[in-house]
């Protein structure tokens, strides 16, 4: 697959991605300033296949490129070549090891590296009044500048040089829709500045790459003016806890509550707590059900891909977590159990082969054979199973709907107390078919991106969103 459809494909797609987890403290209200405001963005490099072949860059807002290097501070230095001052456009190549820009109106050499320095650092020259883009030949336009080494197997890493609110109005177009509301907007650019910021120099020769790995980053090839001003109005702000940038997980969806991010992956953070998430729901998330049927042999077929030693499942038992999303999964062959837990939970039941995923960690399963039981209401058919959304009659005749948080309700029956769980923890489903019944996309930890477009068209502001979404944090 080319450069070009791999870059559009990726920008196609709200990103789901996962990163180690830092440590945090108590929060208190204050400032931060960042000391590193330009960033190394690699954009094409050997490590995922990307590196070039041949370079053009062409500058389309200004004219003409200087040469030099970038200094310890980050800051162009430029050299006494001038051959491509007047130029539009250069190419580069590798020769015999060697950097050598072109002019493409003749292949007259214009520069060359000497041989024992395998990279330059090239600036497009601004046009006095706008701020110079460059293009690529894989489409994209940038701002800022390009660091380009030579590699031993004869193609060119480039890494784009660039400031760090540029670099922001490159990623919050492709993360989220430019269309979505201003403070929805706003809110995806506070995480994607607190998250580079938090990865400065962790990626080799660069900070950060530009695809999903990290965060996808387009230059300016996909900014608007919508999209730019959530930068600006947002120019120098981070999400704050125990006055240090956090880290600002996000996803598209979750499908009615976030989840910590311990019952995902394994460290407990203050500020990603679980929470039930109503705003959802007033937007069209194209991800608020979905549902599919494994059969037990299919169950099977897929633990043992995932390496399990199992027979044929004949039952599965989930927990969950307190808001009602899967924290783990007993499969069960009738003598050897397998249990899987947090993230891992919901993996273990895609198959691209099958064509079934479940897209987050809130889901239910259901066995064809189970028995119904509960507390059975009125009717000896029709058990409460669990009390997620059930509504009780008070002593005063008001309605009200049973607050699961607490994870249990007990009620006085004719033969004694019982207890059900709030979402049916523990409750064995058996049977030779499996019905996953569920809602959301992503990893549940964090923002929401349809929460934060459904707040910002409720009139929230991006603040409030990002409040919401991580818990004790100050923006400063
Ligand atoms: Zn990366």
């Amino acid at each position: 697959m080319s450069r070009l459809i791999k870059k559009i494909l990726r920008a196609s797609f709200f990103i789901l991605t996962s990163f180690s987890i830092l440590a945090a403290g108590v929060p208190k209200a204050a400032a931060y300033t960042n000391p590193i405001t330009t960033l190394r963005i690699g954009l094409c490099y050997e490590g995922n296949g990307t590196a070039m072949s041949t370079l053009k860059l062409t500058n389309v807002v200004g004219k003409g490129f200087i040469f030099g290097s970038f200094d310890a501070s980050r800051k162009f230095v430029k050299n006494a070549v001038t051959g491509a001052q007047g130029l539009s456009s250069i190419d580069l190549n590798v020769k015999n090891g060697v950097l050598v820009v072109t002019n493409p109106s003749n292949n007259s050499v214009i520069y060359q590296a000497a041989a024992d320095a395998p990279t330059i650092a090239i600036m497009p020259v601004d046009s006095g009044t706008a701020k110079s883009v460059t293009g690529t030949n894989w489409s994209y336009k940038y701002y800022g500048g390009f660091e380009v080494t030579a590699l031993k197997s004869g193609k060119m890493q480039v890494i784009n040089v660039v400031n760090i609110d540029d670099y922001v109005k490159g990623v919050v177009p492709v993360e989220m829709s430019a269309s979505w509301p201003l403070e929805a907007l706003k809110a995806q650019a506070m995480c994607a500045r607190n998250f580079v910021v938090n990865h400065i120099g962790s990626h080799g020769d660069f900070d950060v790459c530009d695809t999903d790995h990290c965060q996808v980053y387009a230059g300016t090839t996909f900014a608007t003016a919508n999209s730019d001003a959530a930068v600006d109005g947002t120019a120098g702000k981070y999400v704050l806890y125990n006055d240090k940038p956090c880290t600002t997980f996000f996803y598209s969806s979750n499908g009615g509550a976030t989840e910590s991010s311990e019952n995902v992956w394994v460290t407990a953070l203050p500020y990603l707590v679980a929470k039930f998430d109503d705003y959802e729901q007033s937007v069209d998330t194209g991800k608020s059900s979905w549902t599919f049927t494994y059969t037990a042999a299919e169950i099977t077929e897929l633990l043992k891909k995932n390496g399990y030693s199992i027979g044929t499942v004949t039952s599965i038992t989930p927990t969950y977590t307190s808001v009602g999303n899967i924290l783990s999964l007993t499969f069960s062959d009738g003598k050897t159990t397998v249990t899987v837990k947090k993230q891992e939970a919901g993996n273990i039941l895609c198959s691209s082969a099958l064509g079934k995923y479940t897209y987050s960690q809130r889901f239910t399963i259901t066995g064809s054979s189970s028995t119904r039981t509960g507390l059975f209401i009125n009717s000896a058919s029709n058990p409460l199973e669990s009390i997620f959304s059930t509504f009780a009659t008070g002593g005063d005749g008001g309605v009200s709907k049973v607050a699961v948080d607490s994870g249990k309700i007990s009620v006085m029956t004719g033969s004694g107390l019982q207890t059900i769980d709030s979402y049916g923890s523990g409750r064995t489903q058996t049977g030779d078919t499996f019905v996953v019944n569920g809602s959301g996309w992503g990893h549940n930890v964090g923002m929401s991106q349809y929460g934060a477009k459904a707040m910002a068209l409720m009139g929230k502001t991006y603040e409030e969103i990002i409040k919401y979404y991580f818990s004790g944090v100050t923006i400063g």
